[in-house]
């Protein structure tokens, strides 16, 4: 009988890292999430985790790949591979056939077109703007004292329109506190925050040419609101996943368990050539 191997994939974000293990590159084993990114505790605090969760030692891990913005920062990893890619991989994983990923994290938004068999075609990436990002909810969130979790839902309590029209999230703050000074509700103005940030996403979405089926990754995929107003302005079903956040460390812990085999064929080859 063959031996099961373990691979781990990390994916230090600018805002969370994220953590998962994986036997033979098809099942997840163990996940973790430090709700803190790059340059911070929070890769050590997930591969902690993960490993915890796993009730096993980095010993039984076979490769380890990192992925997001500081993946550069892993010592523990055998190689990095591109967010870009890693969220090709996982979300082909998670939704097999799709075309379009919609990938909302911290600090950027990603879209990517799909050939429906996990290759990618084509993507275009917002990273210079925090509008349209989870740090534009963030910001929010802190000034309307609600929690990010439940923003969705108390913006969906909402019973009138409210416009934030700025495109700036600093101008946007500033909107959102005069809403608020001129007695608008909370629900409301989460209303208002929720489809701006769609509409930014939707129109990012568009210069890759959304293909169906259609997902959305990242944090801000967890916002059932953000989705159902992206979804509407695209006109098509949007799919979302309980791992979604997880989609990236996903495809580099498939990533990491190809690498292994890899290197496997290679050291197969260099003893054959030896020989
Ligand atoms: P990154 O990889 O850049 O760190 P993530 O994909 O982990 O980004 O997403 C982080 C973002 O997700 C946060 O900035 C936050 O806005 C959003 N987020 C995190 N948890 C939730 C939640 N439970 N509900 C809604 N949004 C969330």
């Amino acid at each position: 009988m063959q031996q099961d191997i373990f691979t781990m994939g990390v994916d230090i974000g600018s805002s969370a890292s994220k953590c998962i293990i994986m036997k033979n590159g098809d099942t997840i084993v163990a996940k973790s999430l430090a709700s803190v990114g790059a340059g911070t505790s929070g890769p050590e605090k997930a591969i902690n985790e993960v490993l915890h969760q796993f009730g096993g030692d980095l010993s039984q891990i076979s490769w380890i790949c990192a992925t997001g913005y500081g993946r550069n920062s892993l010592k523990e990893a055998n190689k990095e591979v591109s967010e870009l890619s890693c969220h090709a991989k996982g979300a082909h994983f998670l939704f097999p056939g799709v075309k379009t990923v919609i990938d909302i994290g911290g600090q950027d938004v990603k879209a990517l077109h799909m050939d429906g068999t996990g290759r990618l075609l084509n993507f275009v990436m917002n990273d210079k703007c925090a509008a349209g990002t989870g740090r534009f909810l963030d910001v929010m969130s802190r000034v309307l004292e609600t929690k990010i979790s439940d923003l969705a839902q108390e913006g969906a309590k909402s019973t009138k329109k409210v416009t934030i029209s700025s495109t700036c999230t600093v101008f946007s703050e500033s909107e959102v506190i005069s809403h608020l000074a001129n007695n608008e509700t909370i629900p409301d103005v989460i209303n208002g925050i929720h489809r701006s940030v769609a509409s930014r996403i939707a129109g990012l979405a568009k210069r890759v040419g959304v293909e169906a089926p259609v997902v959305m990754t990242g944090g801000v995929a967890s916002n059932f609101e953000v989705v159902r107003y992206v979804s509407e302005e695209l006109n098509v079903p949007i799919a979302t996943s309980p791992l979604s956040q997880y989609n990236g460390a996903i495809g580099a812990a498939i990533y990491a368990f190809e690498a292994y085999h890899h290197q496997l064929e290679d050291d197969a080859l260099t003893i054959g050539t030896l020989k």
